[in-house]
């Protein structure tokens, strides 16, 4: 699994509702939190790992000591918004660039967390920012889809390099075509797989978690 640039498909998907919590679950949302920290983001969403479903990671710390911080929502949806703020963001999948974005001040939003237990949760500041960001990528949205065009057009020329980046990376075969990439989401969309491989050396060990959760998982049918 690794955090997938501009240019790769999975980042103009519109990612699809889980509607179960498979055992490979838990271990997926800890590398993404790793992957997270590695890059010190404090958001990713799972299109950013090239997972077409509908769920992202928080921990607006950026700091992996801050467990308690860590947040996971499922099937997010943002119920009500208030206000509107300017502030600057910028995204694990286009690296080094900023940019201000208007965004709510206050929202409101209904999720499920890592158990599979519905939750309601009330934020603002940088929490209510990071979280419309993240949601935003689970419809294929990018912050700087966002941005005023103007202040876009400052951007362009990188956003150019990463694109360009990516096409190389396809030609010399090291990251698969278009057309292959959206096949596999496809084929995920369908399967509700969570295709994680351990990178060499990373100690995770994916295939425990058999065993619990399963009345969390009815839980999460149920409120569907
Ligand atoms: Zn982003």
């Amino acid at each position: 699994m690794e955090i997938v640039k501009y240019g790769h498909p999975a980042l103009r998907w519109k990612a699809k509702e889980l509607t179960e919590l498979t055992p490979d679950f838990k271990a997926t949302v800890r590398r993404m939190f790793d992957l997270m920290y590695e890059a010190r983001g404090i958001g990713l969403a799972a299109t950013q790992v090239g997972l077409p479903y509908r769920f992202f990671v928080v921990n607006t710390t950026a700091d992996p000591k801050e467990t308690d911080e860590e947040l996971v929502f499922i099937n997010p949806e943002i119920i009500r918004k208030k206000g509107n703020t300017e502030g600057e963001e910028g995204c694990l999948s286009l690296p080094e660039l900023y940019g201000e974005v208007a965004r709510a001040e206050e929202i409101v939003l209904e999720a499920y967390d890592i158990n599979g237990e519905g939750f309601e949760m009330e934020c603002s500041e940088i929490l209510a920012r990071v979280i419309q960001h993240e949601n935003d990528h689970l419809d294929g949205v990018m912050f700087i889809d966002r941005m005023k065009p103007d202040e876009v057009k400052e951007l362009q020329a990188n956003i150019d390099d990463l694109e360009t980046q990516f096409r190389q990376a396809q030609a010399a075969g090291t990251v698969a075509s278009d057309q292959v990439l959206r096949e596999q989401l496809s084929a995920m969309e369908k399967t509700f797989e969570f295709p994680v491989k351990a990178a060499p050396g990373d100690d995770h060990d994916f295939d425990n978690g058999e065993a619990d959760d399963e009345e969390s998982e009815d839980d999460f049918d149920e409120d569907e």
